[in-house]
């Protein structure tokens, strides 16, 4: 018999789950229908969103990170531009603004997105006092707004956790004090981080090197500040401590899909509630999550998605063949961090061991270097854009890198130090 699995969300992640799905079917002989479904006519490059407000070479327009998704489906997979309006694990039905699907296996991967209405004063400054990255048209605009800037207060606020690649605030920090040098303004700009975490990131040993080095390009941390009131010179944190701007760009809260609390199967805010080592939801069967829309405790980022999708592949058609789901997944992630001035630092982790040097993919050679800024890994970020559109989306191997982290060429005795 024919099984059905319905792939909701056409980003990295359903792309990606689609693609393999697909591969491996055919490989198997399996007999399965793959429907992705989405409303994403053009896929966008999210990492090229940073990039975009400097307007740097390769990343001065939406041609420059945007494809259209049709062009990644590949065979074995149907693909549905439409949107999705509800979902039914009882009756194993989505429904869409063109129809009705059935299925026999679902996977979640509708990623999360930005909401301006948790903050009060937030939507009503927005594109006005207030700007972003973290979409493409915000990005565009703050391109403008980065053009008219002549010094003074800068702020980079992150508003609530979790948040698309945590390490992304920090990176535009960087890039912003780069771009401030070159433009003859840094020493006429204040430049502050405002974060809810303890520092500039989670990870005890990475956010000891990452706070040090924001020190060092003399970027003000202000930590255990959350945001909840932008007026038009001002943001104020809950317990009412106001820090005045003259620019603010801010990171605003996220949330996961209303499909899927309305389903039953998320935590209030959108985040599929999911089994953190099966990928399978907690709250119904024959459905797996991956990628931003699961609330698993790993960073939400392309890798994580793509890592997971693996993972997600190879459950379902364990569970086609009745066998049960695996605990494979581990929280695999792995980021570049762009610091400015052509450098960047990687760092490669996981839900049980947090980010340490070493070299990375291989032992000895690398040739990148784990938690440490370099030129390589600058080069290694760059290339990552052609890698996305060339082989991650279409579903090919990344050779040497797992969707399991692998300790090889780490250099685990420092946690011993921690
Ligand atoms: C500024 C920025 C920088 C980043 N940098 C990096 C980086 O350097 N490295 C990295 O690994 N990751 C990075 N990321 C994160 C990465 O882009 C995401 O984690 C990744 O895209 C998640 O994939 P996903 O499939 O879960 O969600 P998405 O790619 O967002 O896809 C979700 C899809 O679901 C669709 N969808 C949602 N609701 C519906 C509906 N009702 N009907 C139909 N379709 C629907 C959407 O249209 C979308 O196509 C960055 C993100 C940002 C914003």
């Amino acid at each position: 018999m024919t099984a059905t699995i319905l792939i909701l969300g056409d980003g990295t992640g359903g792309l990606v789950a689609a693609n393999l799905l697909a591969k491996e079917a055919a490989r198997r002989n399996a007999a399965l229908q793959i429907k992705l479904i989405g409303q994403s006519p053009m896929h966008t490059y999210q990492p090229g969103l940073l990039f975009l407000p400097f307007q740097k070479p390769g990343y001065r327009g939406l041609s420059d990170i945007q494809r259209e998704n049709a062009q990644f489906v590949g065979p074995g997979v149907e693909y549905l531009l439409e949107r999705i309006s509800a979902v039914d694990p009882h009756s194993r039905t989505v429904t869409t603004a063109q129809g009705s699907y059935s299925y026999d296996w679902l996977v979640l991967a509708l990623g999360c997105r930005t909401v301006l209405d948790d903050v009060e004063g937030l939507d009503e400054h927005w594109g006005k006092r207030a700007f972003g990255f973290y979409t493409p048209d915000s990005a565009l605009r703050l391109a403008q707004a980065l053009q008219e800037f002549k010094g003074g207060e800068l702020l980079i606020d992150v508003a609530d956790m979790p948040i698309k690649c945590p390490v992304a605030p920090i990176e535009f920090a960087c890039l912003m004090d780069e771009y401030l040098i070159e433009r003859g303004l840094r020493s006429k700009t204040n430049l502050t981080l405002v974060t809810p975490l303890t520092g500039a990131f989670t990870k005890p040993i990475c956010n000891e090197m990452l706070t040090g080095m924001l020190a060092g390009k003399n970027v003000n941390v202000v930590p255990n500040a959350s945001l909840a009131t932008v007026t038009d010179k001002a943001i104020a944190c809950p317990d009412g401590k106001e820090i005045p701007f003259d620019l603010l760009v801010t990171i605003p809260p996220h949330e996961g899909s209303a499909l899927i609390d309305d389903a039953g199967l998320g935590d209030g805010i959108g985040f599929g509630l999911t089994d953190k080592q099966t990928l399978k939801a907690l709250k119904a069967e024959r459905i797996f999550l991956l990628g931003d829309n699961t609330n698993v405790p790993t960073s939400k980022a392309g890798s994580v998605a793509h890592f997971q999708a693996e993972v997600v592949v190879h459950n379902l058609l364990r569970e086609i063949d009745g066998k049960p789901a695996l605990p494979l997944a581990d929280g695999h992630a792995n980021c570049f961090i762009e610091t400015g001035f052509g450098k960047a630092i990687l760092i490669d982790f996981n839900y049980d061991i947090q980010p340490v040097p070493g070299k990375f993919p291989l032992p000895l050679l690398g040739p990148m270097s784990l938690l440490k800024e370099t030129r390589i890994n600058h080069l290694g970020k760059l290339a990552f854009k052609p890698i996305y559109w060339k082989m991650l989306l279409p579903g090919h191997n990344i050779p040497l890198v797992g969707s399991r982290m692998s300790t090889s060429g780490k250099r685990m005795e420092v946690l011993q130090q921690h």
